[in-house]
C-alpha cells in the first residue's frame, strides 16, 4: 500500500517509472489528492480544493448513498448480465423511461469510449453503410473506432490528416469561433449537409452522423439553432443513422435539459452514454430503438463481462434516485445560473474574456488576446490554471486551442462555492502576466 508519508514528489517519479505516460497528469506539480467530498477534492497535505472538472461525479465526491448500495451488492452478489437479476431490468428500464421513444433498448457497457465504439457498430450494421460523418474539434474516445471519429487537435496535433479513409469531417459549427459568425452561423448545416449529399452521390451514402449534441470539447458551445435537424434530416434522406454522443452533456448537466439533443429539437437513432451515470463507477450505455438493436443481431457481436452488472446496474439506479431526490438539474439551473452571470461580469471588467458559453453547470470561458481577432489566449489559460490551484481550485483549458476554460463541476456545487470561484477567478486574471498584443 502507498505509505501516507510518501510525499507527492516521490510518488508523480514512481507514477512516471509504471504508469504510461502517454496520458499526461494535471499540472507539473500536482497535489496528492486522497480524499473528495462533494464538489472538494483534499489533498494530503490538508487542503481542500474547489473541484471544477470532475463531471464524472455529479453527485459530488464520496456520495454515501453510492458508497451503500455498491457496498451492500458487492456483499450480496457481483455477476454478469447472463444471469438472470432485477437490478439490470430495473435500471434498463430506468434509462430507456428517461428518452423519447423510438429510443428504448439499452446496451450496457464500462465507457464512453465503448459506448460511441458500439454505437458505429449498431449504425454500420444497420444501415450496411461503412463511412462515418463527424464534426471537426471533437472528441468520442479511444478505441478504435471511437478515436477514428475524434478531430480534436488539442488531444492530438495529426487528428485531421491521419483519419481512417471511411472517416469524412466538416466544418466546426462553432458559432463564436468559426468560420461563420453570429447570423451566418446558419450556414453550417447547409455546409454539413453538402458533404452528407456528396458522399451519398459518389456512391458511398453515410451510415451514421456522429457529433455531441452540445459542442463540449469545442468549451461548452452550443450548436447553431436547427443544425442537428438539418443534418440529421440529410444523413437519413440517404438511409443513414443519427448519433448523438451525451456522454459529457447529458444527464442534466446543462439544466435547461436532460439531454443535449433536446435543445436541438431533434431525436436521435442512437444516444451514447457514460461518465456521470455511475458517478465515477465504470458504466456506460447505448440506447437505441428496438428495431436498430435487433439488426445488429447477425451483423456483430456483443457482451460485456461487467456492463450491467449488478454492481453497475445497482451504482446506475442509485445515481438516477439521487440525481432525482436532490433536485441536481434544478440546482444546475440555479447554481449554474448564477455563475454563468458573475463570469459574464467578469467580461466587463477583463478584455481577456472574449465569452461565457454553455448552459447550467457546463459552461466555457473562452480567452482571447483579441476580441476582433479572436486571437487564442492558450499561455494566458495555463498560467490562470495554475494559479487558480494556488487559489485552491482546480480548473482545467479545453477545445483545439486550450484556450477555453471548462466548467464541469459537480452537480451539488453551491451558490457560496460558485462565487468563490468567480473571486478567485477575477483575482487570477487582475494578476495575469500580460503576453498578446490584445493587454
Ligand atoms: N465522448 C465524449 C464526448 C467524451 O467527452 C468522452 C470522454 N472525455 C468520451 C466520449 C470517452 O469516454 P471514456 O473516457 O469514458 O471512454
Amino acid at each position: 500500500a502507498t505509505g501516507a508519508t510518501t510525499s507527492p514528489a516521490e510518488l508523480l517519479q514512481r507514477r512516471g517509472a509504471s504508469f504510461a505516460t502517454v496520458q499526461e497528469h494535471y499540472y507539473d506539480e500536482p497535489p496528492r489528492i486522497e480524499r473528495g467530498w462533494r464538489h472538494h477534492l483534499v489533498s494530503t497535505d490538508g487542503r481542500a480544493y474547489l473541484d471544477m472538472v470532475n463531471n464524472v461525479t455529479p453527485l459530488g465526491h464520496a456520495h454515501p448513498r453510492v458508497e451503500r448500495a455498491v457496498a451492500r451488492q458487492l456483499r450480496r452478489l457481483n455477476t454478469n448480465s447472463r444471469f438472470h437479476y432485477a437490478s439490470v431490468v430495473e435500471f434498463t428500464e430506468r434509462l430507456a423511461s428517461l428518452l423519447p421513444a423510438p429510443l428504448d433498448t439499452v446496451f450496457l457497457v464500462n465507457s464512453g469510449s465503448e459506448a460511441v465504439d458500439l454505437a458505429l457498430r449498431l449504425a454500420i450494421g444497420a444501415t450496411g453503410h461503412h463511412d462515418v460523418v463527424a464534426l471537426h474539434e471533437a472528441y468520442h474516445g479511444w478505441t478504435y473506432a471511437s478515436d477514428a471519429v475524434s478531430t480534436s487537435i488539442a488531444d492530438n496535433p495529426n487528428a485531421l490528416s491521419s483519419r481512417p479513409g471511411w472517416v469524412h469531417t466538416v466544418d466546426s459549427p462553432n458559432p463564436y469561433r468559426g468560420r461563420l459568425r453570429g447570423a451566418d452561423a446558419a450556414g453550417y448545416a447547409a455546409d454539413a449537409v453538402r458533404t452528407v449529399d456528396e458522399l451519398a452521390a459518389s456512391g458511398r451514402p453515410a451510415g451514421a452522423f456522429v457529433s455531441e449534441s452540445f459542442y463540449g470539447n469545442a468549451g461548452a458551445v452550443a450548436l447553431p439553432d436547427g443544425y442537428l435537424r438539418q443534418v440529421y434530416a440529410a444523413v437519413r434522406r440517404h438511409g443513414g443513422l443519427a448519433i448523438a454522443d451525451e456522454i459529457q452533456v447529458g444527464y442534466g448537466r446543462l439544466g435547461a435539459w436532460f439531454w443535449g439533443f433536446e435543445q436541438q429539437d431533434v431525436v436521435p437513432d442512437i444516444v451514447t452514454v457514460a461518465k456521470a451515470m455511475g458517478n465515477g463507477h465504470p458504466l456506460g450505455a447505448v440506447i437505441t430503438s428496438r428495431a436498430v438493436a435487433d439488426r445488429y443481431r447477425d451483423q456483430g457481436y456483443f457482451f460485456s463481462s461487467t456492463g450491467g452488472s449488478p454492481v453497475s446496474s445497482v451504482a446506475g439506479l442509485t445515481v438516477l434516485d439521487v440525481l432525482r431526490d436532490e433536485d441536481l438539474q434544478g440546482n444546475a439551473v440555479r447554481v449554474g445560473g448564477h455563475l454563468r452571470d458573475r463570469l459574464r461580469a467578469l467580461a466587463d471588467r477583463h478584455a481577456l474574456v472574449g465569452a461565457v458559453h454553455g448552459s447550467g453547470l457546463y459552461l466555457g470561458v473562452e480567452l482571447v488576446r483579441d476580441r476582433d481577432t479572436l486571437e487564442p489566449a492558450p499561455e494566458e489559460t495555463a498560467e490562470l490554471c495554475d494559479r487558480m490551484l494556488e487559489l485552491g481550485v482546480v480548473v482545467q483549458p479545453t477545445g483545439d486551442h486550450l484556450n477555453v476554460l471548462k466548467i464541469k463541476p459537480p452537480l451539488c456545487i453551491d451558490r457560496p462555492a460558485a462565487d468563490f470561484f468567480a473571486d478567485a477567478l477575477d483575482r487570477a486574471l487582475t494578476e495575469l502576466t500580460p503576453h498578446g498584443p490584445g493587454r
